[in-house]
């Protein structure tokens, strides 16, 4: 093309559409076009840092560092199980129940808690941990656990493992030494469903040294303990077990409070009506934020009167895709539609990890997959964020954004600013005239 050629075709060109191809124009624009097909070699260091800036998907561990030393209680993704992990605002770690027993979601939590509740550090330390009762979907994964972090103090349930249903030779020292411990509480009735793995869980727990080398304390779930900060402001409180007790193993599951700043949370485990109604005739509870739903939504727990009495706004279900039991029931759903929360339901066969967390506000949050609530007059808000589910961004990927930012530049580098302002002032005549 010579020179009067390319003069001709600018013409034309300004004449025809707001567009100008000159040499120079063309050359800013291949630029731009090679800087960003280079960086296409960067994608994941650079999808990564994105995510860094965001809530979303995996990288939720950049989500807690902009809510540095608040209230965290993660929802990790077992499956039909419960696994929670506790963060408290004055760095103390917690974790209640670790699911199945289950290679792959055993090796979830274990990377879960290291990524997300340990932020990658070298640190390993869970301050206290809560066995809810000895069922497979909350003890099974407790010697991953064991295997990977170091336990402080251990809150069980006032479970014995039962020497005439499984024991072994190689297990009777225990198994004695749950009998003992069981006379010295003056339960001369243990109960009997109990399991091998339960058994694993009690011989790991016993053999557990704590950070500083000694034995790892171990201490009794019952109502009335509490594990709290008054400086840090939080404070976490057992409502039961209230007897020593109970026929359903599901039962022994405390029903806990935890509340931090004007906000609260009850985690409950597989605790069913009967110890619903036990603890709201002896206590008046407190109402909550939030409330993660009885034995998995199953329709022996969460009545009526539970839900009126703690009168929460956000629903958290742990379950799995699929369940055998058909958990959450319908039941319980209609009931929680009932009682007007039908939409602010997280449930983790659906969401993935969830996090519902207490800190002060991120401005200008706006991502689909979160939810900022509430502030109160110190700015302080509910958080929660999911890792998957609908209408939820997962990922950016960096070829979108480079698409993008390549359609805006080619419009920048060929507009013809002349054109625009012509454009713009014929509009204003024509509106004008009109
Ligand atoms: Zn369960």
């Amino acid at each position: 093309m010579g020179k009067s050629d390319s003069k001709k075709t600018s013409k034309k060109t300004t004449k025809k559409s707001k567009f100008v191809f000159s040499k120079t124009r063309i050359l800013i624009f291949m630029l731009i076009c090679a800087l960003l097909g280079g960086s296409m070699f960067f994608s994941k260091p650079i999808e990564d840092k994105i995510m860094s800036y965001s809530t979303h998907g995996a990288q939720l561990s950049s989500y807690q560092t902009a809510l540095n030393n608040d209230f965290i209680v993660h929802f990790v993704d077992v499956g039909q199980g419960d696994c929670i992990m506790l963060e408290l605002p004055d760095g103390k770690k917690g974790i209640i129940d670790a699911g199945d027993d289950n290679k792959e979601t055993e090796e979830h939590l274990v990377e879960y808690a290291k990524q997300n509740v340990f932020d990658g550090t070298s640190d390993n330390v869970f301050d206290f941990l809560i066995l809810t009762h000895s069922d497979s979907d909350h003890v099974g994964g407790m010697d991953a656990v064991f295997e990977n972090f170091v336990i402080n103090t251990i809150y069980r349930p006032k479970i014995f493992y039962n020497k005439t249903q499984n024991a072994t030779t190689a297990q009777s020292e225990l198994t004695n030494d749950e009998t003992e411990r069981a006379n010295e509480l003056g339960i001369n009735k243990p109960t009997t469903k109990s399991t091998n793995i339960y058994f694993e869980f009690l011989t790991l727990a016993y053999s557990e040294k704590d950070e500083n080398g000694l034995n790892a304390q171990i201490i009794f779930s019952e109502a009335g303990l509490e594990i709290s900060d008054e400086t840090a402001g939080y404070n976490i409180k057992f409502y039961s077990p209230n007897k020593d007790s109970y026929s359903d193993v599901n039962d022994f599951s405390p029903i806990i409070i935890a509340s931090y700043k004007d906000y609260s949370i009850a985690l409950t485990g597989d605790a069913e009506k009967e110890v619903e109604e036990e603890v709201l005739e002896l206590y008046k509870l407190p109402n909550v934020d939030a409330l993660k739903l009885g034995h998995h939504g199953s329709s022996s727990s969460t009545t009526q009167a539970f839900l009126e009495a703690l009168d929460p706004e956000y629903i958290f279900i742990t379950v799995g895709a699929g369940n055998k039991y058909g958990h959450p029931t319908e039941e319980v759903l209609k009931r929680l539609e009932d009682y007007n929360i039908g939409t602010n339901i997280f449930r983790t066969d659906q969401n993935g990890d969830i996090i519902f967390s207490v800190g002060k506000q991120i401005a200008n949050s706006d991502s689909t997959n979160e939810q900022t609530v509430q502030a109160d007059s110190e700015s302080y808000g509910i958080l929660i964020a999911i890792s998957e589910g609908d209408g939820v961004l997962s990922y950016i990927k960096w070829w979108q954004i480079v698409s993008v930012i390549l359609v805006i530049s080619f419009f920048l580098c060929f507009l013809t600013k002349k054109e625009i302002e012509k454009k713009a002032k014929n509009e204003i005549k024509k509106a004008i005239s009109k």
